[in-house]
Order: structure tokens, then sequence, then C-alpha cells
């Protein structure tokens, strides 16, 4: 076989979709799709998280279009901040003017004048270019739940991708002038049929040469390829492009640098628990997602599944998933699954997002590898790692083999780039 792609998650998948040679897939799991596989319960389909689809690059917008034809959502956002008790619109800067007069003085004035030093930090960037009433009431709050570190211990590589908005926009929602930011995720589009998952099955539709149930547990060096085994079985290789997360990548190859080995120890990743709640109503339909900043809720961030497709939910019925953070030692890491399926009901009940009373069904899913980590120590870390792999002639791609906070559109802007590089060699 020509190039073995190891992992088919949505980047391996896009590589092999668009390759002009021979290739096979290796997947640890019975089925491909990683992180955009959508979960079955009951007759309601839910995703590891709000799996919306848009880009900045119009070509994957495009991309997509064509993939899903026929079978597109195409939606509006309806996203809210749950702040105080009462709803803000997304994001928050856009909407002052609904946190009442105090409030929205008190972050105006500090947006305007913000004498803060450039920053360093998360924290040093969100006073920066917010101000602190925006900076202390949803931005650092917010963040400190979804990355589980202090704001001040998150590098800025990767703050781009907050847009920041015209100071217009900010001085017209003090005053309760309709403003829209972040207008690059405005609409998305969503699968009709399938959730998320509709995708990676409109992907591999032409094209899919994939060897499930393949954990890949070593991966050496021959003279004219590789060599890539689960304990069992061996399969050989001329190339090998590797999308599966690094903290088991690594673990697969032999006579690894010290320095490589400690650079990947010292990348920092979150866990998630992705609690599914369904009600007997249709409650849970009018918003895409519900940002939570209080640190009190366990969920920074609830998604209403038949707001994205009504497919996803019976009818009558609706549907939420509850995002939550989650390391060792922290609390809700050492739940059991039941555990942490009623926290999420008692704190989603109690702010009133809620009635525990309706809840038809429940579900949860463990994901161990959901966000890469800015720390301080990133960049240094990540230019070992590559520096490396692309020393032994190793390409990656993707969000934890790159180990890049990247969406499933740059995903698949990598990958085609890295299939039109092979396909040129
Ligand atoms: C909560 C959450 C919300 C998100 N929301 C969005 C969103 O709204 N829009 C968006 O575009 N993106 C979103 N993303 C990001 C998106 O899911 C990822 O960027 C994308 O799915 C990453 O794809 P990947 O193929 O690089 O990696 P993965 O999906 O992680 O795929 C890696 C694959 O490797 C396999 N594997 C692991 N170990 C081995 C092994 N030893 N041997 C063989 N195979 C192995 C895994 O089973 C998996 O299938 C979200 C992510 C999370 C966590």
């Amino acid at each position: 076989m020509t190039i073995g792609i190891l992992g088919g998650g949505i980047t391996g998948i896009t590589i092999q979709r668009f390759l002009n040679q021979e290739s096979e897939i290796l997947e640890a799991s019975s089925k491909p799709g990683g992180l955009c596989r959508t979960y079955w319960k009951d007759g309601f389909g839910y995703d590891i998280g709000g799996h919306i689809l848009f880009s900045k690059h119009e070509a994957i917008n495009t991309l997509v279009d064509k993939l899903l034809e026929g079978n597109l959502n195409s939606c509006k956002r309806a996203n809210k901040i749950f702040y105080n008790g009462h709803f803000v619109k997304y994001p928050f800067e856009n909407d002052l003017a609904a946190l009442g007069k105090e409030e929205a003085f008190e972050c105006l004035i500090h947006y305007i004048r913000n004498t803060y030093p450039k920053p360093n930090n998360l924290k040093e960037w969100a006073y920066y270019t917010f101000g602190k009433g925006i900076a202390e009431k949803y931005l650092i709050p917010y963040n400190e739940k979804i990355w589980n570190i202090p704001a001040d211990q998150l590098s800025l590589e990767w703050v781009d991708r907050i847009p920041k908005p015209p100071m217009e926009d900010v001085v017209k929602s003090a005053l309760g002038i309709e403003t829209e930011g972040y207008l690059h995720q405005l609409y998305f589009r969503y699968p009709t049929e399938g959730g998320a998952e509709g995708l990676i099955h409109a992907l591999m539709k032409e094209k899919s040469n994939i060897t499930s149930n393949f954990k890949i547990s070593s991966i050496r060096k021959k003279s004219d390829g590789w060599e890539v085994s689960d304990g069992s079985k061996t399969k050989t290789y001329e190339k090998l492009v590797l999308t599966f997360p690094m903290h088991e990548a690594i673990k697969c190859f032999e006579n690894v640098p010290a320095e490589v080995l400690s650079a990947i120890d010292g990348f920092r990743y979150n866990s998630m628990r992705i609690v599914f709640l369904a009600v007997n109503d249709e409650s849970l339909m009018n918003h895409s997602a519900v940002y939570i900043p209080d640190p009190e809720v366990i969920t920074h961030r609830v998604c209403y599944m038949g707001y994205f497709s009504k497919k996803l939910v019976r009818p009558g019925t609706s549907s939420l998933i509850a995002e939550i953070t989650t390391n060792p030692g922290d609390g809700v890491f050492e739940m059991t699954d039941s555990e942490c399926i009623e926290k999420t009901i008692a704190d989603l009940n109690r702010i009133g997002l809620i009635d525990k009373e309706k809840i038809i069904t429940t579900d949860l899913q463990r994901v161990k590898y959901g966000y890469p980590v800015y720390d301080l120590s990133y960049s240094k870390n990540v230019k070992i790692m590559r520096d490396w792999f692309k020393s032994i002639g190793v390409t990656l791609c993707g969000r934890f083999a790159e180990f890049e906070y990247i969406n499933s559109d740059e995903c698949m802007k990598r990958a085609l780039s890295v299939a039109q590089e092979l396909n040129t060699r």
C-alpha cells in the first residue's frame, strides 16, 4: 500500500477522499469519524459538542455545500449567554444593553478608557482588548471554565479566533442598537440527516478504504517505508500521514529523543464529558447554543440539537447537550457517568434552562482529547515536536496530531493541502 493514514477522523477521511494514490486508513474504533461522530439514543441524535460547520475559507464552505447537496440545513446562529439570570445575545460585547444601564455603562466606560499595557497572557489580553467590565463579567470566567486553567496561564497563540469588535458596535450595543458580531459564524451549515457525522458519510461516499478496530501500537521505520502494527497485525506503507492524537502516537515510536518526549509530555489537553438530555416538549428548540460563564454551573455551554436539525429529535420533544471540560483531580473527572448527569440536570434546572420533571432520556460520552490547551510553554513544545516528525519524514495533520486548536473546517483545509502535496510528489 502506498499511503497509510493513521486515524479515521475527519482529517484522515478528507485526506483519503482527495488522494489520487492508493491509501488505507487505520482507525482504532469500530466506526470512523472521531470527534465528528454522532451518537443515537431512544430516537435522539447528538454530537460531541455543538458541531456546526462554518469557515473563513470560502473553498471549504463550497466543498461542504457540494458534499452535503440534498442533505444541507442552513441555519442562522441564535446563541445566547446566560448571565446573572438572564439572556444576553452572543457575543457578549454585541448586546451590552441587555445587562441593564449600570452594567452596560461599566462595560462601555472601561472599554473606551482602557489603559492596560500590552498583554502577555489571556487574562491581560481580555483587559487590554475589552476593558475590565467585559473581561470580568464574561470573557475571563467563561474562558476559565472552558480551558479549566487560570486565564493568566493561557498564552495568546489562539486569540485570533476571538474576533475584535469595531468600537462602533460596542457603543451601539450599549445603547441598545442591534449589532451582530463574529459574522463568519452568523450563518452555519449542518447536515439535515445524520447529525455532524453526515459530513463524514458524505466524504466516504465516493472513496473509502478503512480498517476499523485497528488500534495502532507501534510504528517502525524500515529502509523502504513504514511498518504499522496493532500488536497482532502488521501493515506496510511507503508514506505515512499521522492524524491521531499525539499523546497516543508518540508511544508507538522507538528511539524518540528525550527532548521530544518531554515536549509532548508538557502538552496540556482537556478532556470532556458530553451530557445529553431530552425533554418531552419543544422548550429546547429556540436557541442554537447557550454559553454559561457562572462557575457554579458544571457546564460552560449547552447546544440545542433540534435547532441544528429537527431530525435529531422525536416529534414534540427537544434536547440539548452540555459540554463539560474536565481534568484529573478536578472532582468532575472522578464522577461516575450518572453522578455527572445528575449534577448537570440539577444545575440546569436550578438556573431555569431545563425543567427536570420533563426529562425523558439522558446519555453521556467521555472524550479523552477534547481541547489542546495553549499554556505558556505551548509554542516551545509544539516546535520541538513538529521538527522531530519532520526530521523522520512523517506528515502530521489534524487537531490532536498537530496539537492545535482547529475546527473541522481547518482540518479539512489542511487535509486537502496534504492530499495535494502527496499527489504531486
Ligand atoms: C466539544 C467540541 C466541540 C466542537 N465543535 C466544533 C464545531 O462546532 N465546528 C467544527 O468545525 N469543529 C468543532 N470541533 C472540532 C472538531 O471536532 C475537530 O477539529 C475535528 O473533528 C478533528 O478531527 P481529526 O480527524 O483531526 O481528529 P479526531 O476526530 O480526534 O480523529 C482522530 C481519530 O484517530 C483515532 N485514533 C485514536 N487513537 C488511535 C490509535 N492508537 N490507532 C488508530 N486510530 C486511533 C480516533 O478514534 C479518531 O477516530 C469541536 C470539538 C469539540 C471537542
